[in-house]
Parts: structure tokens; sequence; C-alpha cells
């Protein structure tokens, strides 16, 4: 409502070309999701299942939109530090050219983010794209990961990441579905999601999906 109402008064715009009307344009669209990206979401290897064979643990298969950059990454940066909730339905139109068909039985389910970060932010970011990819494909969406603790991994370094995100996740006990597409925005080193996807099968889901919106690039200042 809020968003809609500021669209009124400041249009959205385009966050690669400019033009006005919305987040990001067709063309611009086009431009991001043309080129698959087919490396490992961990290692960059390249990998068409999107994680090699070193770090799959379990996962059937990866997707990342694209690196970090250019107007993917303003727009990610709108959708979680300036509060541009409607970058949500930007994101997800992205996942949803990138992703292919998935079995009607797929729950739809988050990395979980830290308490703080919602905090600061008004609501949940990887949350609000998951819950929208589900509606967007017609499967259900549920909780199933909670955070054990709330470590904030800003500025750590790659070894104490890996460290806080092996101990990161606990499932949240009801009946566990048989496969699950597990989403998050940002991949950096990809442990949360490695551990997450870890988490998942130990609970005993058989096949889990990850995908995210974007992977870090190397050479970027880290960002949360
Ligand atoms: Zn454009
Ligand atoms: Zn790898």
């Amino acid at each position: 409502m809020f968003d809609k109402l500021l669209q009124i008064i400041a249009p959205h715009y385009c966050y690669s070309c400019g033009i006005t009307g919305t987040s990001l344009c067709l063309s611009c669209e086009y431009d991001i999701t043309s080129e698959p990206y087919s490396a490992c979401f961990v290692c960059r290897r390249p990998s068409r299942r999107g994680v090699c064979p070193h770090h799959s643990s379990g996962i059937s298969q990866a997707w990342v939109v694209s690196e970090r950059e250019g107007a993917l990454e303003r727009l990610i940066d709108a959708y979680k530090f300036e509060r541009l909730r409607s970058g949500s339905v930007t994101l997800v139109r992205l996942l949803d050219t990138v992703l292919p068909n998935l079995p009607a039985d797929v729950t739809v389910t988050a990395v979980p983010t830290v308490r703080s970060h919602i905090r600061v932010r008004g609501y949940d970011h990887a949350e609000l794209l998951a819950k929208r990819f589900a509606t967007k494909r017609n499967l259900s969406y549920r909780q199933l990961l909670t955070r054990r603790a709330n470590n904030v991994q800003r500025g750590a370094s790659r070894a104490v990441r890996k460290k806080q995100a092996a101990a990161a996740f606990a499932p949240c006990l009801s009946d566990i579905p048989a496969s699950v597409l597990l989403i998050d925005d940002v991949v950096t080193t990809g442990f949360t999601l490695l551990y997450a996807a870890k988490t998942l099968r130990q609970a005993g889901v058989e096949t889990v999906y990850v995908a995210a919106i974007a992977k870090q690039p190397l050479d970027q200042k880290q960002k949360i």
C-alpha cells in the first residue's frame, strides 16, 4: 500500500536504464537473465547443476540469477537497505525466469534472516521473496528452519563464517516435506545455503533445491 502510494508520488524507474514505470524494464531484465549463471554457487567452478560435486552435500540443483553487480546490485541494495519492499516483485520475476518448472510437491522455504536485520529493515527480505515465489508458482510455502544463534556475518573472516554457518540452523520439526526449494537473496561464501540445506537433509528432506538472486563478486567489499 505504502509502495503504491509512493509510486504515484515518485514513480519507480528502471535501476538499469532509468526508464520510468518499473524498477527493472523488460529489456534490462533480459540483459540479466539471458545468460544463465552456470557455476557452483560456492566455489564458482563451472557447473550446469549450479553446484559442483565437492559442494553438493545432497543439493540436487542450485540456481543463481546473476553476479551482484550493475542494475541487479542497485535493485538488491534498494530492496535490502532502502526499504524498497516492492523490489521483491521484480526480484521474484527474475527468479521465475531463471528457474525451470519444479515438481508440484516442492515446498518453498527461506533461509531465516538474523532478527536484528528484520528489525532494521522492517521486513524479512528472504522470507518475502520465498513467499512471493511460492505464490507465483502455485507451490506451498513453509518456514522449515530457525536460527539457533543470531550471529551477524558482516566483516567476519571466511573461516569464522563457515563455523557460524555450520551451527546456525535447526529444523522446525513438524511433518517434513520430501522436496524443498530453499531461497536466499545473496550468496557470499555459500556456506549459509550449504549448511541450511544440510540441516534440511538431516531432518529427512530427500530433495533439496537452492536458489538465490545474486552471488557476491569476489573483489567487492562485503555487504550483508
Ligand atoms: Zn531498463
Ligand atoms: Zn563448488
